[in-house]
């Protein structure tokens, strides 16, 4: 497992991580336990915060769908980083944690009429429309309640971040946004134009996640300006916000080449500038959008090996005492991670097994095919990167009650989220009078 972060081998030979030996972590809080590495959460802030805030004044809004606590909105939020929610849940949970409401953006493709209502009169910084549903449905609350929200429309450019070749033109088949090619994008800039209810600042693009191709982020930037530019031909608008989305990919293990956010930050940048000389253009604020490589590197989760398989000429399977409900991603788009026994942290591999969750489903796995010391039952598994989208697509399948989240830093530990216990997973439950 490649180090990250305050991450190192003590003289025990246990995995630190903030200066807390991960063994201890372990006896503490139990497992599995996720493990929030503040200085390296704080450093992926600065980097960003330093390449689109502090000389350009653009702004950076964490994408807290990714993981969101009220400590970690508190930590983003001294950092000089805005937020972005995407349902009403997650707005409460930023008001909690003391979140200025201003400097909000609220995204999502389905918003309830409720959750418009809790936006605008918590009085967020901006609303990101996404399509003629939502278009209408706003401009009527917003006549019928008084407001004239800041919003943004979600645009689809056509960018696929997926495919090999990514393309430039063409259109993709998405359900977010209004496609530019069609016209429908336009016709959503016209139309919230004109509303006396809608304060249109600018537009939005998202393209995708766990991008490596800074080249797929310049073709957005590129499409979105080359729109901006079209819309200013056709309305006279020109359009002061673009807010280019999240996606910046992140290291799980060997194969993965991500960029780093300074690159990333001067591709966006002299693609918007190269398009702002080419059509005489003002250059519009910018706001990016990262949640994973902010959140994923300063998150590891440990678990506790139990029970073991080994089917001869086949694998060895090793459980440990979570899986899918705390990271469902390898079941769900075969996401690959690193992981070290973290009380044998320095010894040597001496063969490959498979380390499977304990839930009741085949595809309940973690990693296909780790080198581990030897080990036996009550060793510690760490599997690194485990910050964004594991916590926050946890479920209770089994009933099994979500890990506990603690933040390290300089040899100190503070719990952020308590770990869920086996009464809570019935406290929603009710029981009819006429069955007692
Ligand atoms: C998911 C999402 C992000 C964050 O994406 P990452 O890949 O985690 O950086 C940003 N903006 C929007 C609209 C999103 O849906």
């Amino acid at each position: 497992m490649r180090l990250q972060g305050t991450m190192q081998i003590n003289n025990q030979g246990h995995l630190e991580i903030g200066g807390c030996d991960v063994v201890g972590l372990a006896d503490t809080f139990g497992t599995p336990l996720m493990i929030i590495d503040e200085d390296l959460l704080r450093e992926n802030c600065r980097r960003y915060y330093k390449a689109f805030t502090q000389d350009d004044g653009d702004g950076v809004l964490y994408a807290s769908k990714a993981f969101l606590s009220t400590a970690v909105a508190r930590i983003i939020h001294k950092e000089g980083i805005g937020l972005d929610v995407v349902s009403g849940g997650e707005l409460t949970i930023a008001l909690a944690a003391g979140f200025p409401p201003e400097k909000i953006f609220f995204h999502g493709n389905n918003k309830s009429a409720n959750e418009l209502r809790f936006a605008l009169s918590c009085g967020v910084g901006r609303i990101v429309i996404d399509n003629h549903y939502e278009l209408e449905l706003l401009e009527q609350i917003s006549a019928a309640e008084g407001y004239r929200p800041s919003v943004l429309l979600r645009l689809a450019p056509g960018v696929d971040a997926h495919s090999h070749a990514y393309i430039c033109t063409g259109q993709i088949d998405s359900k977010f946004g209004f496609n530019i090619f069609g016209g429908g994008a336009l016709n959503a800039v016209k139309r919230a134009l004109e509303s006396p209810h809608l304060d249109l600042k600018g537009l939005h693009c998202h393209i995708g996640s766990q991008i490596f191709d800074l080249g797929v982020f310049r073709c957005a930037a590129l499409m979105m300006m080359d729109f901006l530019q079209e819309v200013r031909d056709h309305t006279g608008w020109t359009a002061p916000e673009l807010d280019l989305g999240g996606g910046l990919g992140v290291y799980y293990t060997s194969g993965d080449t991500p960029p780093i956010i300074e690159e990333y930050a001067k591709t966006i940048k002299d693609a918007v500038l190269q398009k702002c000389r080419e059509h005489n253009f003002p250059r519009p604020r910018l706001f990016v959008e990262p949640g994973r490589s902010i959140i994923s590197p300063p998150g590891t989760t440990v678990y506790t090996l139990g029970s073991s398989k080994e089917i001869p000429g086949v694998r060895k399977y090793v459980a440990v005492d979570g899986g899918m409900t705390d990271n469902p991603r390898p079941a769900l788009y075969q996401a690959e991670y690193e992981g070290i026994i973290a009380n044998k942290a320095a010894a040597k591999p001496v063969e490959g097994v498979a380390i499977t969750g304990r839930c009741c489903e085949s595809g309940d796995m973690l990693i296909w095919d780790l080198a581990v010391p030897r080990i036996e039952p009550g060793d510690l598994l760490a599997i690194s990167c485990t910050g964004a989208y594991n916590y926050s697509m946890s479920s209770n399948y089994n009933a099994l009650a979500r890990p506990a989240v603690v933040l390290v830093k300089d040899g100190k530990v503070d719990i952020i989220v308590k770990r869920e216990t086996w009464g809570d997973l019935s406290r929603l439950h009710c029981i009819p009078e006429h069955l007692f």
